[in-house]
């Protein structure tokens, strides 16, 4: 699936279980009673669509490779080689627990740079495969990124006044939401990795043929849009 099939899958998820779900689901594994406000699910859903791309860390020439020029580049060159290759271990349930823990334990015990580091990535990565910040791959695109990533980050650490309970779940979600959009194509994902099982429903044959782009991805967007309204205006 392209970048940006991912991330509006990731956006339809968040803000599906943020109008289904109760609160302490969307604040695991802290587990916290409150509130979500509207500014959080907005947040939310942007972070939710960056981080549906999370598993793809495997892909050297993928979009998460191109968000911060040679920096990312070389990062996914190192992941994709520890991890067994692309499709392999950032593609299964293991990777999944990590980085929900991962995100909870680093906002716990590295507190709130650690917070505003990953929310600048994961709004990197939204506004990449989104193409809010123009097209293509050359550093005018990537240095377009990391300034509308810097302004998002800037708001969220306005906004945002404590370590945001739902974000090890958003993380989560998005890169689970990755996993299912790929286990539609042809060649599947190991969910159970190191487990050799190859899950595959191939409903896609090729990545970013038509029924991706013009219908699911819109389809996706306008579903994103709807429950969003239908949170924010049903909220007690
Ligand atoms: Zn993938």
């Amino acid at each position: 699936m392209l970048g940006y099939s991912h991330a509006t899958s990731g956006a339809l998820a968040w803000s599906g279980a943020a109008a289904a779900l109760p609160l302490t689901v969307l604040t695991y594994p802290a587990m916290q009673s409150g509130e979500i406000r509207a500014v959080d699910l907005i947040m939310g859903t942007f972070l939710t669509a960056g981080a549906a791309l999370l598993p793809d860390a495997d892909h050297p020439s993928g979009t998460i490779s191109h968000v911060l020029g040679p920096v990312s580049h070389y990062a996914c060159k190192f992941i994709s080689t520890i991890s067994g290759g692309h499709r392999h271990g950032t593609h299964s349930f293991a990777f999944v627990a990590l980085v929900t823990y991962g995100t909870w334990a680093g906002e716990h015990w590295l507190g709130r740079w650690f917070t505003l580091a990953l929310v600048f990535f994961l709004l990197a990565l939204a506004v990449k495969a989104l193409n809010l910040g123009g097209t293509g791959d050359g550093p005018r695109a990537w240095i377009t990124d990391i300034v509308l990533a810097a302004c998002g980050t800037f708001a969220i650490d306005h906004w945002i006044s404590d370590k945001p309970a739902w974000l090890p779940f958003a993380v989560g979600l998005g890169s689970l939401a990755h996993l299912l959009g790929d286990c539609l194509t042809d060649r599947g994902c190991r969910l159970l990795w190191p487990f050799k099982v190859r899950t595959r429903v191939p409903l896609i044959d090729r990545t970013g043929n038509k029924v991706e782009t013009l219908i699911i991805a819109p389809l996706f967007a306008l579903g994103t849009l709807a429950l969003l309204w239908y949170t924010i205006t049903n909220q007690p």
